[in-house]
């Protein structure tokens, strides 16, 4: 999946903070781009969908950390729950996509997410048939659309603007191949 995609499902939980307590709005939205996007900061540095994705381990932190932002909801405890939590279903629903490589339709790897609590790959599901795909732009939309309602200013310009560059990626994804071989 993008990782626009699982920034928008970031937002899908800031929204409904947003909704209760606008005030704490603005770090819930933080909490959602940065923990949402975070984990595939391992397409850098490290190995991808492995460094920084835990899709067992990130709930051990992310739980707690939603609870503690639930009871004690500040700017700081809300940002770092909502961002825990969006690193832990960005980690964890990397396995409905398709597996780690540049052409992902083509499926010569099934290698998904690392889950560093069993010690193994997860196998691609295929639910999204890779990134950039109509179901991924699809899902990224749906889940960006609640918070598109709830937020207004730049909140909402950002998440437009975020989707949008999704929907470029989504339609040059394949053409993108060339290029990326040569980064990687
Ligand atoms: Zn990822």
């Amino acid at each position: 999946m993008m990782v626009l995609t699982h920034i928008a499902v970031g937002f899908l939980l800031a929204a409904p903070v947003a909704a209760a307590q606008p005030a704490l709005g603005v770090p819930a939205a933080a909490g959602a781009l940065v923990g949402g996007g975070a984990p595939d900061i391992d397409l850098l540095v490290g190995t991808h969908r492995r460094t920084l994705h835990y899709p067992v381990l990130g709930w051990v932190g992310a739980v707690p950390a939603a609870v503690i932002a639930a009871v004690t909801p500040t700017a700081l405890t809300v940002f770092v729950g909502v961002g825990a939590a969006a690193a832990a279903v960005h980690s964890t629903s990397d396995v409905l996509g398709a597996g780690d490589e540049l052409r992902p339709w083509e499926r010569t790897t099934t290698a998904a997410v690392y889950d560093h609590h069993a010690g193994r790959w997860w196998r691609a599901r295929y639910v999204i048939p890779y990134d950039g795909s109509p179901a991924d732009l699809a899902v990224a939309a749906a889940a960006a659309a609640p918070a598109l309602v709830v937020y207004d200013g730049v909140v909402r310009w950002l998440l437009a603007a975020l989707l949008a560059l999704g929907a470029v990626y989504s339609l040059l994804r394949r053409r993108l191949v060339p290029y990326f071989e040569r980064v990687v």
